[in-house]
């Protein structure tokens, strides 16, 4: 255990200053491989949030007017300094989140590449004109910015989540105040770090660490325009509701069930793999994690065979060790709710074919869990009904691709979906009848790229405008819509 004497509390980020929060108050972030302290986060206040949102204010006057080929300019510079300081940024992911450096690698990558699809604002900014609407008479639409935009980020993607929002929110000439997860607020600080190393100016970017205060604060400041939350399905839900109801526009990324379907004619040895990394991989704390498996007819016995075999050939571990694939769960009380799914899951009747309670690293230091597998899970059952996020994977028997899309279409939520097969009548027709917004076919994590909208859809995603692409610059921006006669 390090001595709490060398361990930082983490400040907020206002104004281009590192300053400390007013209400004393902090929360110690542990790393969860070890146990070992890495930081404290202050538990910032309102008071500290309205600083915040003031700063942000002030600087949307002169940001927000600021040549968009200029605000581009400083992003394509930070594209520069997030690809230099790419292991540092992996490693910090690793150490606060757990999983894996290869993940964490990953993870840059999808952040940096938000970055670099938000310095084509030029392009992204432009309006649209109808030089003739009327004899004499034009028309064009004008795009501008918002505001003060508020982000508030979930545990699991310290990189990738934050770089959805506050890259584009920013170049579109917004000024933003971002709230990190209070369990991973390492990484955000060396975004902000490289965002001003890059010609930032002070007051773009702002970073209040905190809980429930600065997000209800951010929820219902009347400077605060636009909210972009993601985060588990309750939250996302009081976000969109709260912020609503105080006249903001919204979107609010949450939870999951992504149910993949396994067919008789699917390569057994591809979706083998391709599910063992979408279940186990980032320990199950995925919104786009494989939880659920529909296997279809005969193809049940020789796909259970084939991935118990590759579950147990997982390397659990320190994400920073070499070949180590699943790290541990977020916190010890993460890890206790995890098993308490998995007594549910017996007591309902699911029958455990793999139990990772019982692997060697779930018994000593950190917050482990091995990859645990439920075959003739039914959708009664807790185990199906609700997002566990973790390394605990169901396997529901059906006879028909029929049955397969009805039962998935089942599930509230509705993030991504999977279908592996060789027949392009079934990917048809699981295109067409599959009531969610990412699908995959013959892959396990169908994340669209930063170009592409994240479009989860029913209790996945509450709003209109999607995270990323097109999708997030409409919702960054307002228009003017202009009628001229000369
Ligand atoms: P969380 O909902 O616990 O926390 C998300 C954010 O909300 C954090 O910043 C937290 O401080 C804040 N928060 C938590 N409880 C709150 C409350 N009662 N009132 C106000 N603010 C509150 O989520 P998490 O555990 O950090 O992240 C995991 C969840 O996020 C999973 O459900 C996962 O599926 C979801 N997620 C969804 C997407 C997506 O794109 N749909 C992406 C990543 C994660």
């Amino acid at each position: 255990m390090m001595s709490t004497t060398t361990v930082q509390t983490l400040k907020n980020f206002i104004g281009g200053q590192w300053v400390e929060s007013t209400s004393g108050k902090t929360d110690e972030v542990p790393n969860p491989a070890t146990g070992e302290t890495l930081a404290y986060v202050p538990i910032s206040n309102r008071e500290d949030l309205a600083r915040a949102v003031e700063v942000a204010k002030a600087a949307f006057k002169t940001w927000g007017k600021t040549p968009v080929p200029r605000r581009a300019r400083i992003l394509f510079k930070y594209q520069q300094l997030l690809v230099e300081h790419w292991e540092e940024l992996a490693r910090l992911v690793t150490l606060e989140n757990g999983k894996s450096y290869e993940e964490a690698y990953g993870e840059v990558q999808r952040g940096i590449e938000c970055v670099e699809f938000a310095a084509g604002a030029p392009s992204l900014m432009m309006g649209k004109q109808l030089p003739d609407i009327a004899t004499n008479i034009e028309s064009g639409m004008y795009r501008y910015p918002v505001g003060v935009v508020g982000g508030i980020t979930p545990f699991n993607f310290p990189m990738m989540v934050p770089c959805w929002m506050f890259p584009l929110a920013v170049a579109c000439g917004n000024t933003f105040v971002l709230k990190p997860s209070e369990r991973t607020p390492m990484l955000a600080n060396r975004l902000a770090d490289l965002f001003k190393e890059a010609g930032l100016p002070d007051g773009v970017l702002n970073i209040v660490h905190g809980a429930y205060d600065v997000v209800n604060g951010l929820l219902e400041h009347p400077d605060v325009k636009t909210i972009s939350f993601v985060g588990s399905q309750p939250v996302a839900e009081y976000v969109y509701k709260t912020a609503a109801n105080h006249g903001k526009r919204v979107q609010a990324l949450a939870g999951a069930k992504n149910h993949s379907i396994v067919m008789p004619d699917a390569d057994l040895d591809l979706a083998v793999k391709q599910i063992i990394t979408a279940a186990y991989g980032s320990a199950g704390e995925r919104c786009m994690a494989a939880s659920v498996v529909v296997t279809v007819g005969e193809v049940a016995e020789p796909f259970m065979e084939k991935l118990v075999q590759a579950a147990n050939a997982i390397k659990i571990g320190n994400g920073l060790d070499d070949g180590v694939f699943l790290g541990p769960v977020i916190r010890d009380s993460h890890k206790a709710k995890t098993e308490n799914y998995i007594e549910i899951g017996e007591k309902e009747g699911a029958k455990l074919v793999r139990d990772g309670r019982k692997d060697a690293e779930a018994n000593g230091q950190g917050y482990f869990i091995g990859p645990t597998i439920f075959d003739h899970v039914t959708t009664d059952m807790t185990i199906w009904k609700e997002e566990i996020f973790a390394p605990v994977l169901s396997i529901v028997r059906v006879q028909s691709l029929d049955e397969a899309i009805e039962l998935t279409n089942q599930s509230p939520f509705a993030n991504g979906a999977c279908i592996y097969t060789q027949n392009g009548s079934n990917v048809r027709k699981f295109r067409e009848e599959i009531d969610a917004g990412m699908l995959g076919v013959n892959l396990g994590v169908p994340a669209p790229m930063a170009f592409f909208p994240f479009s989860g859809w029913k209790n996945s995603f509450y709003g209109d405008l999607h995270a990323n692409g097109t999708d997030g610059v409409e919702f960054y921006t307002r228009k003017k819509m202009v009628t001229t006669r000369w």
